[in-house]
């Protein structure tokens, strides 16, 4: 094999092995380790935002498994234009999406999300809407605990009524 085939192959494998396949967004596993290596480096205020798309067992019943994935794909290409430094974005799994905010303010980080809420319910090809669960990542927190607060908003938003921020 032919070093350029093989460095081709290399890199296949190596974003194999870190993103999800369906849509591409980094995987949870790659999640983990970015997000603990930027916790070593970048200063305070970090935020953990979990996101889940409403009632989309609805929307797999209606119109079919494939259509339902075809949903997550656009949802993750649009939560892939908020990515760069600071944000990172990863499939937590099913229909079920996390966010990491660094070097922010609380301020910001409801503000972009409240962005991405609308953007997702006014451009999707079939109106969808998401809930979203906003956690601090303070430093006496470990990611674990973030997630867990984070999801214990997200279950309140589910419970606000969907289609919010908590
Ligand atoms: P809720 O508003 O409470 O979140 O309702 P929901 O229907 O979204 O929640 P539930 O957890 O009951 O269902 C999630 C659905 O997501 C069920 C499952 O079939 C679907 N799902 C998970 N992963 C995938 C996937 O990769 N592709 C497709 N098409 N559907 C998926
Ligand atoms: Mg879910
Ligand atoms: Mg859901």
């Amino acid at each position: 094999m032919q070093d350029r085939q093989r460095r081709f192959l290399n890199h296949q494998l190596m974003k194999m092995a870190d993103e999800d396949p369906l849509t591409k967004l980094l995987n949870k596993r790659k999640f983990f380790e970015v997000i603990e290596e930027k916790l070593k480096i970048l200063k305070p205020n970090h935020y953990i935002a979990m996101i889940d798309i409403d009632h989309f067992k609805k929307v797999n019943d209606t119109y079919g498994h494939l259509f339902g994935d075809k949903i997550l794909c656009e949802v993750a290409n649009l939560l892939k234009k908020y990515e760069n430094r600071n944000i990172v974005i990863s499939r937590f799994g099913g229909e079920e999406f996390i966010l990491y905010f660094g070097e922010t303010d609380y301020e910001t980080t409801k503000l972009i999300l409240e962005e991405i809420r609308r953007e997702i319910k006014n451009t999707t090809f079939i109106t969808i809407t998401i809930s979203i669960g906003l956690a601090p990542l303070k430093s006496e927190h470990n990611l674990i605990e973030s997630i867990y607060f984070a999801d214990q908003n997200l279950y309140k938003a589910k419970q606000s009524g969907r289609d919010c921020l908590i």
